[in-house]
């Protein structure tokens, strides 16, 4: 493994340390459709970015909005594929996906 991997792997568990936290506070809100949020007044391309390009404009955008959780627990009802939701990435939604059905296996 190199050593670019064993300064990456830290913050991927940080991360998902966060989504976790945010999949919690998503359960405890209604599923409804964000609106007025943070990027109502945003660029909107840059929830979308195409493929290679770096969602972290749009992600620091959903950190401080206050429809965040509403908006991640809105993009995992309705299995938004596209896009950056509530904080996430498609990958990250997918990965929060599998914790949910992991959950409820385990129940
Ligand atoms: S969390 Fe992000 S995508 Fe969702 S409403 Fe807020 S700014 Fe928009």
């Amino acid at each position: 493994m190199s050593a670019a991997r064993f300064r990456t792997a830290p913050r991927r568990e940080t991360r998902r340390v966060q989504l976790l936290e945010w999949l919690a506070e998503a359960d405890l809100v209604r599923p409804d459709a964000p609106v007025g949020g943070r990027c109502a007044e945003t660029d909107s391309e840059i929830f979308f970015p195409e493929k290679g390009e770096n969602p972290k404009a749009a992600q620091r955008t959903c950190r401080n909005c206050d429809l965040r959780a509403q908006c991640l627990s809105y993009a995992l009802a309705t299995e938004q594929e596209f896009g950056v939701w509530g904080g996430t990435t498609p990958n990250e939604r997918a990965w929060l996906r599998q914790v949910r059905e992991a959950q409820a296996v385990a129940a």
